[in-house]
């Protein structure tokens, strides 16, 4: 039997009609989440004092409560305030701290909208907002503040306005399915919705990210798994934070989805006091790959309002890839970013590894330490390119869509095709003066 002793006590407390029977139907466990300080306190056999229970109501009343069953049953009651479980999903008075650094909307994914729902950030793909609602509410979601906001609940008609767009944008080759949790959506929507988005000639793939398979793993049913598979390529990312979420439950939430053929990664988010320990993380990452999930991002924690106690400097993110790099397989290791405030997208940030450099040696360390040359080639001759792909003697065979893309950013600098020196932050004065001098 998958039921432990914890789940059997949360059920019986829940429903002495329906009980266990219901344990794995997933919308029982969403119709059972745990939405109220009472029925936390009558569920776990917590008991808060009333100056705590006073400060949590108001938390509350801010940022909503939502846990399920299934996950609330993972916690451990006897040291519950060191829980990582209880940290990720109860939360704490402290999140009514409000510095001035934090912002709403951190990564300005409002600004960057052309449409309701749709993010529009990077060249070659888009972020749809597909569902507002999650079945439990992370305490460091960066969306914090719009979670279980009826007014943002996508209709039918701004999920299509959203599909509109993708279809007149030709350079969007990759659409992210996230919310909220798409997996929140009944069957027949998300079949809809795919349909509609694999349509599209110039989509070659679409991405879901869930958290379901860590705190609601009955999601993953066979009827999902079924319509997930007509519309392949499905990349699926998820997002486990601790060691502790990998159970028997959600292990065969991921075992079908991998079985489905779905390449799976997952997103974890560096949390002080839940994984911010190099150790920690690696357990992680081992059972991950081991459960065929590939780590695909640790995430510095954003900039939300009320999330500063989960913050840790970035010294500790490189610490943990310091202690990754050379230590572990290399497909066990994610990438660790720092979404930019003001909507700049992901930074990758790592230990340095060059040393130093000459014009035909470069010195670099190992994990180990080890201090080592790379002798460059004497001759190499560099192909300048002007992106005519028909002259070039490397003879690619590249489609008119690709020639299209501009080289954007850094990568312009670098480009043989383009004369540009410096890119300029904009109200540059010394820019202006010269301006104002012609
Ligand atoms: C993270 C993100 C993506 C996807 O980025 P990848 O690096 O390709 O995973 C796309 N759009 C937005 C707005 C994002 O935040």
């Amino acid at each position: 039997m998958i039921y432990n002793s914890a789940q059997k006590e949360i059920a019986n407390k829940i429903a002495t009609s329906s009980k266990l029977s219901n344990w794995k139907d997933w919308r029982w466990q969403l119709k059972h989440s745990i939405r109220s300080l009472e029925k936390f306190e009558f569920l776990t056999g917590i008991k808060f004092d009333d100056t705590e229970r006073k400060e949590l109501e108001k938390t509350f009343e801010k940022f909503p409560l939502s846990i399920t069953p299934y996950y609330l049953s993972l916690i451990d009651k006897s040291n519950f305030r060191h829980d990582p479980v209880f940290k990720q999903s109860f939360g704490s008075v402290d999140e009514l701290t409000t510095l001035q650094s934090e912002l709403e909307d951190p990564l300005s994914e409002d600004k960057d909208s052309p449409v309701r729902g749709i993010t529009h950030r990077y060249p070659d793909r888009v972020l749809f907002h597909v569902s507002n609602v999650c079945s439990m509410y992370c305490r460091h979601c960066t969306r914090k503040r719009k979670v279980g906001d009826v007014d943002f609940v996508p209709s039918y008609d701004e999920l299509k306005e959203g599909i509109e767009y993708i279809k007149r944008t030709p350079q969007v080759r990759d659409v992210l399915l996230s919310g909220g949790d798409p997996f929140m959506l009944p069957d027949d929507k998300i079949d809809w919705l795919l349909s509609e988005i694999t349509k599209i000639p110039h989509v070659e793939l679409v991405r879901i990210g869930t958290r379901m398979p860590v705190v609601l793993p009955y999601r993953i049913t066979d009827e999902l798994i079924s319509i997930l598979k007509k519309y392949q390529p499905v990349w699926i990312n998820t997002h486990f934070n601790h060691p502790n979420e990998i159970t028997a439950s959600a292990k065969e939430a991921i075992r079908k989805l991998a079985d489905g053929g779905f390449p799976l990664g997952n997103q974890s988010v560096l949390l002080a006091d839940v994984n911010d320990c190099p150790r920690i993380m690696k357990t992680l990452l081992h059972k991950l790959v081991k459960n065929r999930v590939r780590p695909y991002y640790l995430y510095q924690c954003d900039l939300s309002e009320g999330l500063s106690h989960f913050r840790t400097p970035i010294g500790k993110g490189i610490e943990i890839m310091e202690s990754l790099v050379g230590h572990t397989s290399g497909f066990a290791r994610p990438t660790y970013v720092i979404d930019a405030p003001g909507g700049g997208g992901k930074i990758p940030v790592m230990p340095n590894y060059i040393i130093s450099w000459s014009t035909n040696k470069v010195v670099l360390r190992n994990y180990e330490g080890v201090i080592t040359t790379y002798k460059e080639p004497d001759s190499y001759e560099p192909k300048m390119c002007d992106r005519n792909c028909e002259e070039c003697d490397l003879e690619l065979k590249i489609s008119e869509k690709d020639e299209e893309l501009e080289a954007v950013g850094i990568e312009k600098l670098l480009a043989d095709n383009d004369d540009t020196i410096s890119l300029v932050p904009e109200n540059n004065e010394r820019f202006q003066r010269r301006d104002d001098n012609e």
